[in-house]
């Protein structure tokens, strides 16, 4: 139904033993053009809180002119049609979080990939392999993970199709990502083509830090049987709202970072000095 394949096994049919990458393709419709997440489809109503800064805030964040929380659970629409690769809550400084994949056409002729990603959601409203038209709501605008920020949209759009939820192993920078309404401005309408393409899917590092962490953890039996009491964030301005983001985002990792221990002892141990 959904029409996954996997091109490199289906080329090496039959030739033995070849090196082949295990790919993984589905199909989805070309788009015709990209709107806003908000505001279907010119972004009426809401505006850019926090913009794209590389090294920095990596997408824009979409407020109701409302202010406060009156955006919370407003929809959040895809961009344009395409295919979901993500759709789970991440936790962390994420919460509910969907990615669409979608193929369109370059300038040049190209048929190019990007994710658009949209976070801190109240509800997520499409799984893993659906396909999606324009327009169509993907989720509600929310507060995040334990209601940590004010209602808002947190919206990124990836060229490098592998990053996912894995943003410390990329670079932080426009070889990554597109600045969102720069990319979204000069593709609002692109040529109608009614066909469908290839579209690489399983680029996404498997692992999701967050649940190796709690996985390897025993929690302790609980003792009591009062209910637990509920999170109740104070009111913050907004500057603290964004350290609260740069925050609970992960470290970027560099190769010395990720060595382990034993890896720099030995090094130490081959290279006394
Ligand atoms: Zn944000």
């Amino acid at each position: 139904m959904l029409g996954f394949f996997f091109g490199g096994a289906l080329l090496a049919a039959g030739t033995g033993p070849a090196k082949v990458s295990a790919q993984a393709f589905t199909t989805t419709r070309l788009a015709d053009g990209f709107d806003y997440p908000v505001g279907k489809p010119d972004g009426d109503g809401y505006y850019i809180f926090r913009g794209f800064s590389p090294n920095g805030h990596l997408g824009e964040d979409w407020n109701g002119s409302g202010g406060g929380d009156t955006d919370e659970g407003d929809p959040v629409y895809s961009i344009a049609h395409g295919v979901v690769v993500f759709s789970e809550d991440y936790k962390r400084g994420w919460g509910n979080v969907v990615i669409i994949r979608h193929a369109y056409r370059e300038n040049n002729g190209q048929i190019a990939f990007i994710d658009s990603l949209y976070g801190h959601l109240k509800v997520r409203s499409v799984q893993l392999g659906q396909q999606v038209t324009r327009g169509q709501v993907v989720g509600t605008i929310g507060c995040g993970p334990y209601r940590m920020y004010a209602a808002h949209l947190h919206f990124e759009i990836r060229k490098d199709l592998r990053v996912g939820m894995r943003r410390e192993l990329y670079p932080r920078s426009y070889q990554t990502y597109h600045v969102p309404k720069q990319f979204t401005d000069a593709r609002r309408s692109l040529r109608f083509e009614d066909r469908l393409v290839r579209v690489p899917i399983n680029t996404f590092l498997k692992t999701n830090p967050n649940r190796i962490e709690t996985d390897e953890v025993e929690l302790p039996e609980l003792t009591s049987t009062e209910a637990a009491p509920q999170t109740v964030r104070p009111e913050v301005p907004p500057a603290v709202e964004m350290v609260i983001e740069e925050e609970t985002q992960t470290e970027a990792a560099t190769p010395e970072k990720s060595k382990s221990f034993l890896e720099l002892l030995r090094e130490k141990l081959a290279n006394p000095q």
